[in-house]
């Protein structure tokens, strides 16, 4: 891994985002000043309980991201440190928005760094008026047939 200081800052969004809401929007637009290149990364979570099938979300956010040079979308499974090495990211981008997601977010880049010392994870605080927003609530709305456009990208 390339450690000079004017190697590309190349971070990795990684998340279900089944499906991408306005909160993880908002983090990817007030990240894109701080890289050079930002991945938006699908994690294929076997045990997960998904909504849209992998195939739909990522035409839907390839779409989304086509015309954003800077950002590019991708589907991974196993671990998301070996996908940022594969990748030349130095940067794992995070979102928090309350104290939970604090003291996970804390475990899991304390982990990460454990496991590869090479990557910096850096975490956003979600703007207030985002912090309630996560796709759990927007596929629970959905189920119930609400409305969820304004929660979802
Ligand atoms: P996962 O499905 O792996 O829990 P998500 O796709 O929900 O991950 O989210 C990926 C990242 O985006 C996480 O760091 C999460 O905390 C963050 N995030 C999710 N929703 C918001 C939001 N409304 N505001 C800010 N960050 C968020």
């Amino acid at each position: 891994m390339d450690n000079k200081i004017d190697a590309p800052r190349i971070a990795v969004f990684a998340g279900s985002f089944d499906p991408m809401t306005v909160g993880h929007w908002n983090i990817l637009q007030r990240a894109l000043p701080l890289f050079d290149k930002i991945i938006v990364a699908v994690g294929i979570n076997t045990e997960k309980h998904c909504c849209q099938p992998l195939d739909e979300r990522m035409a839907h956010l390839n779409r989304l991201f086509s015309s954003t040079e800077r950002i590019e979308v991708a589907s991974y499974s196993g671990l998301t440190v070996d996908f940022c090495h594969e990748h030349g990211a130095r940067y794992l981008l995070r979102g928090v928005r309350n104290m939970a997601d604090f003291e996970y977010e804390r475990n899991i880049a304390d982990i990460n760094r454990t496991v590869a010392p090479d990557i910096e994870t850096v975490i956003l605080f979600a703007e207030p008026q985002y912090a309630a927003i996560s796709s759990t609530m927007v596929r629970e709305l959905m189920t119930f047939g609400k409305e969820v456009q304004d929660f979802i990208v």
